[in-house]
């Protein structure tokens, strides 16, 4: 089902990730550890509904390792493609 509101797209930087664990704690269905503990994004594009624990998992990061913001929508891409 299509919500009509734009998804998220979420980033994380793995060389600022320091293991703490709290994203994967809050969302753990986006985002998950590697052996070493580093971050990472299982769902980069998120629905639009998870935005107030996607901006909770970005606030509680203590090194500022994850950015979110509106992702582009993927119509106007192929509406006007050549
Ligand atoms: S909250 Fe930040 S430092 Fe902790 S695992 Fe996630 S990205 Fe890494």
């Amino acid at each position: 089902m299509v919500s009509g509101e734009p998804r998220l797209a979420v980033r994380a930087d793995r060389t600022r990730c320091c293991g703490s664990g709290n994203c994967a704690s809050i969302l753990p269905e986006m985002f998950d550890q590697d052996d070493e503990g580093l971050v990472v994004v299982r769902e980069p594009y998120p629905d639009a509904g998870l935005r107030s624990a996607v901006d909770q998992a970005v606030l509680l990061c203590p090194v500022q390792a994850i950015e979110a913001s509106p992702a582009e929508p993927v119509d106007a891409r192929f509406r006007f493609g050549g």
